[in-house]
């Protein structure tokens, strides 16, 4: 609500593993929101600096300078274990810490006012979203409650639940969660409304930072999106493109130089930060070159990098993504030549080795890039929020999302046999039921454990949560039926319930609950966590311009002073104490850098006092 009592209208984000975007529909159409340094998409890293805290293209710019504390890649750790063998890869390119907390749970550690602070990967990515809550609202003069966000299509259900989580944190109130991939498609049936006729086939390819996603879907004239099938990898993007680069220069250091600087994170960090720059670069050339002074150990780094290399250094990785692709088009039982447009998303398909070979898969299609590769995402997910919030818009009311659940769900039988109950690519909202028997004489309890994933031997997919059946009636093996229901909600988010069939007794699992999840008490703790760094933040800016008019003021009044001893209309004992003044307190400024906002509010008033003859 605002002064006047309007509701801010329900905004859509992307929150992107390298960069995240934010959108709203109004005045019958979709605006993009730029941040306050003018920027449409805001880098998705929060930095740790001193005693305050830089959340987007703040925090971005600390990179080469203060590797250890600038936190980016939360995306990658949401809803994953310690122990998930992807974050131990991940760990070692990371120049944060990240250690194993409680129950298995990854945690980031910092350093903050001088103590090493730790923070689960759900507040990183709050922090981030409270940021796009903030931009919105400065954009909009009115407070932001409600929103859809995006997710890669290939999460699963505690990355989903994980991404819930972190709006709550952020203070938002989340309306609804899809796929990015779909937001995308959403935002080119928009834009593309009079060129759509009958139904066409679409295939999304989202080539992002830190994940891959495709989609293959049909969008019907007026407006009805129906996700076919969905396929992707929650670890392959640009920031792989990036590592391959750095461990590239690693290696020509070492044998250049014969020096490893493995062990240097500021060194690696510049090096990050010079490729990534490299990799835009060599999109739009092919060729340029990598210049590092002192990059370690005082030794200059100088590199010429070909578009070549770095294709010959990532093919494995772009053949990847034409295999998933494949993958999605076959689970959609679609041949390739049915496919009407190719439509591109996230800042990596701007490639131009991945478009050729997109373009080759598809015989020399020409692929869409109407859509803007950076804000359909966001563009989609605010369209989304103004129809779920109610908008009257036609355009929007007419939007209708038919999504899929990207893995197969089920549970664990004999044997290690994963048992599926809603195969993957299953439409949603859904719900399938199945029943088991038991399968041991007089069993009087069951674990149910309830697994996510495309293998057959249930432990190698995850493992989203487990519960007990216990009072099951003794009877010989085989007899008692225990009935086990799957139900998926709109935003492909699961809720499990199973009993025993002759006794009506029935337990639920809300995955949620689950142990290694967050409780509502630890969400509740972040929330004020959160808002006790937006007091910290808020208080720090005012302090930074307490200091900065305080400058200001001495700068203005020490030349307003030169005038005045020319003009000499002033008594010169006058003069002597304003000079004192002045001096005294740009002393006292540069011995107390870190003073207070009110100390540093009345030097400020205590100076104009004196000062005052000169204006
Ligand atoms: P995400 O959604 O994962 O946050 P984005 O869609 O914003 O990612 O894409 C960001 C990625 O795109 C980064 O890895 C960035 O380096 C890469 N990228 C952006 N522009 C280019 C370009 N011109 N050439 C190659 N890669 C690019
Ligand atoms: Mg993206």
């Amino acid at each position: 609500m605002d002064g006047k009592g309007n509701v801010a209208p329900a905004i859509g984000i992307d929150l992107g593993t390298t960069y995240s975007c934010a959108a709203v529909w109004r005045h019958n159409r979709i605006e993009i929101i730029p941040n306050d340094q003018g920027n449409r998409t805001t880098p998705s890293s929060v930095a740790f600096v001193d005693a305050h805290r830089l959340v987007g293209d703040g925090a971005k710019n600390q990179l080469a300078m203060n590797p250890a504390n600038i936190i980016f890649d939360a995306k990658r750790l949401i809803g994953r274990r310690f122990s998930d063998s992807k974050v131990q890869e991940d760990m070692k390119l990371w120049p944060f810490k990240v250690i194993e907390g409680p129950a298995d749970t990854p945690k980031i550690v910092v350093t903050y006012k001088g103590q090493e602070k730790e923070f689960l990967a759900e507040e990183i990515s709050s922090m981030i979203l409270s940021k796009m809550k903030e931009t919105a609202e400065a954009y909009l003069r009115q407070v932001v409650k409600d929103a859809v966000i995006t997710v890669p299509a290939y999460f699963n259900d505690s990355q989903r639940l994980a991404t819930k989580d972190t709006g709550t944190i952020a203070g938002l109130n989340v309306i609804r969660m899809i796929n990015e991939p779909t937001a995308a498609a959403i935002a080119y049936g928009l834009d593309n409304k009079s060129d759509i006729v009958g139904k066409i086939n679409v295939l999304v390819f989202d080539l992002g930072g830190g994940t891959f996603d495709v989609s293959v879907m049909t969008i019907e004239k007026g407006g009805i999106f129906e996700v076919k099938s969905v396929a992707g990898d929650t670890h392959l993007g640009g920031q792989d493109f990036d590592n391959r680069m750095v461990d590239h220069c690693v290696l020509e250091f070492k044998r250049k130089r014969n020096k490893d600087l493995t062990g240097n994170q500021r060194a690696l960090g510049r090096l990050r930060f010079a490729c990534e720059k490299t990799k835009r670069i060599l999109s739009c050339t092919s060729q340029t070159s990598i210049e590092l002074d002192c990059l370690h150990e005082g030794i200059d780094f100088s590199l010429k990098f070909t578009r070549a290399k770095f294709e010959e250094l990532n093919m494995g990785m772009f053949d990847k993504c034409i295999a998933i692709l494949e993958t999605s088009l076959n689970d959609a039982k679609m041949k390739k030549s049915c496919v009407d447009q190719v439509i591109l998303v996230g800042g990596s398909t701007r490639i131009p080795k991945v478009q050729l070979m997109l373009q080759e898969y598809f015989d020399g299609r020409r692929l869409c890039k109407s859509v803007n590769p950076d804000e359909a995402v966001a563009y989609g997910a605010a369209v989304m929020a103004a129809k779920v919030s109610g908008s009257i818009d036609k355009s929007v009311q007419d939007v209708v999302l038919h999504d899929v659940t990207p893995l197969s769900l089920g549970i664990q039988v004999i044997g290690e046999v994963f048992s599926v109950v809603i195969p993957r690519n299953t439409p949603i909202p859904s719900s399938n039921a199945k029943e088991y028997f038991t399968t041991r004489d007089n069993q009087s309890c069951i674990d149910i454990m309830v697994y996510q994933g495309e293998r057959s031997k249930s432990t190698d997919n995850h493992l989203l949560g487990k519960f007990r059946i216990s009072g099951i009636p003794l009877a010989p093996k085989g007899v008692s039926k225990i009935m086990t229901c799957f139900e998926i909600d709109a935003n492909g988010i699961l809720t499990v319930t199973a009993g025993v069939i002759s006794t009506g007794k029935m337990e639920k699992l809300v995955i949620s609950n689950e142990k290694g999840r967050l409780s509502k008490e630890e969400i509740e703790k972040m929330v004020n966590d959160a808002r006790k760094y937006k007091f910290e933040d808020k208080e720090f800016k005012k302090k930074a311009d307490a200091y900065n008019a305080l400058e200001d003021y001495l700068y203005k009044v020490k030349n307003k002073i030169k005038e005045y001893k020319i003009k000499k209309r002033v008594r010169s004992e006058m003069l002597k104490k304003m000079k004192n003044a002045i001096d005294e307190t740009t002393k006292w400024l540069e011995d107390n850098q870190a003073a207070p906002f009110a100390e540093l509010q009345i030097k400020k008033v205590h100076l104009e006092f004196v000062c005052k003859l000169l204006f």
